[in-house]
């Protein structure tokens, strides 16, 4: 390591500088980041030159995609802040069905990258939730019971580690980081990743809503469980507007499911929440472009 390392050819802004309070902004605006430093690289080098340079300086390194999850990351007074927002390319390989984002690409722009090869990528239910946050963190997605986590359709991962190598992990290479970075914990700055496309291009999907007695003793593990494709979420929801009000509009409280299907389920009529006796007041499950639901 020489004498002295240069400062990083890449844009650092400190306190005090104009652009400084958005930049040190997450989306999460209950979460007020006060970092030593924040930097804004737009490639794979900026990031090793700002990883090297913290180290050399003794200070922390925390890497930020949107900033949906910024709460966990904690006091920042001795980090640099590494925002990706500027590394957004996005390249198709139509073939091998493989998308390569860079660290700060959201989910909506593979989503609609994806679309256009008539393949669909394993987002989750916000199109603006980063890609690599949120697939290193396991990533439930809308097609995730038919074709598992995000973290389980990775072929690779680009990453700049802790002591400022830029390396390139999959399932030859780096086995124990690759295996590490996917839900593991915090194990570098992710550059870019890799991940397998499916060739899906229209889902059935949408809401039911049904009050909550309707759904009394009812069981929505068998409702999830009737199809080893459907993916469902469920939503108890208690409205604090006054109970007089609900009562008029829906019920005391809404029990809602979300779910996706691949496929138009056999006999709909079976589902337990479609049940004569439990009609749902609200259903929208429609045939749909696969994207729509990024
Ligand atoms: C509205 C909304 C809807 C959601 N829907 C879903 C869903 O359907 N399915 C699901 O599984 N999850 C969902 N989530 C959760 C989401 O996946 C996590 O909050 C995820 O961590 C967000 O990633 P991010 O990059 O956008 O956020 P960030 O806060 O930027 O990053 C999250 C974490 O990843 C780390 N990280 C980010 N970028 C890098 C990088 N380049 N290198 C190393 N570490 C990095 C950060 O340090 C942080 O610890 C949702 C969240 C929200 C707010």
């Amino acid at each position: 390591m020489p004498a002295v390392l240069a400062v990083p050819a890449t844009t650092i802004l400190l306190p005090g500088d104009p652009a400084w309070d958005a930049a040190r902004q997450a989306w999460s605006l209950s979460v007020d980041q006060q970092p030593a430093a924040v930097t804004l690289p737009t490639s794979p080098q900026d990031v090793v030159d700002v990883v090297r340079f913290a180290r050399w300086h003794g200070l922390r390194v925390a890497a930020q995609g949107t900033g949906h999850n910024a709460a966990p990351l904690g006091p920042l007074a001795d980090t640099i802040l590494v925002k990706t927002e500027r590394m957004r390319r996005v390249s198709i390989d139509p073939v091998a069905r493989i998308a390569r984002v860079e660290a700060g690409v959201v989910w909506l722009e593979v989503v609609e990258a994806a679309a256009r090869h008539g393949l669909a990528a394993l987002a989750g239910s916000s199109p603006d939730v980063g890609v690599v946050g949120y697939t290193i963190g396991g990533g439930m997605s809308w097609l995730g019971r038919a074709y598992g986590l995000s973290a389980n359709n990775v072929e690779a991962i680009e990453v700049v580690t802790a002591d400022g190598r830029l390396v390139r992990a999959d399932a030859c290479t780096e086995t124990d980081l690759f295996w590490a970075l996917r839900g593991g914990g915090s194990f570098g700055v992710v550059t870019a990743i890799e991940l397998r496309l499916f060739p899906v291009t229209e889902v059935y999907a949408g809401l039911l809503a049904t009050p909550h007695h309707n759904l009394a003793g009812r069981d929505y593990g068998q409702f999830a469980r009737m199809a080893a494709e459907i993916t469902a979420a469920l939503a108890d929801l208690r409205p604090a507007t006054a109970p007089e009000e609900i009562d008029r509009v829906l019920s005391t409280a809404l029990r809602a499911s979300r779910s996706v299907y691949l496929s138009i389920p056999a006999d709909t009529a079976n589902m337990p929440v479609l049940a004569e006796d439990a009609p749902p007041l609200l259903q929208n499950l429609a045939h749909a472009p696969a994207a729509a639901r990024g």
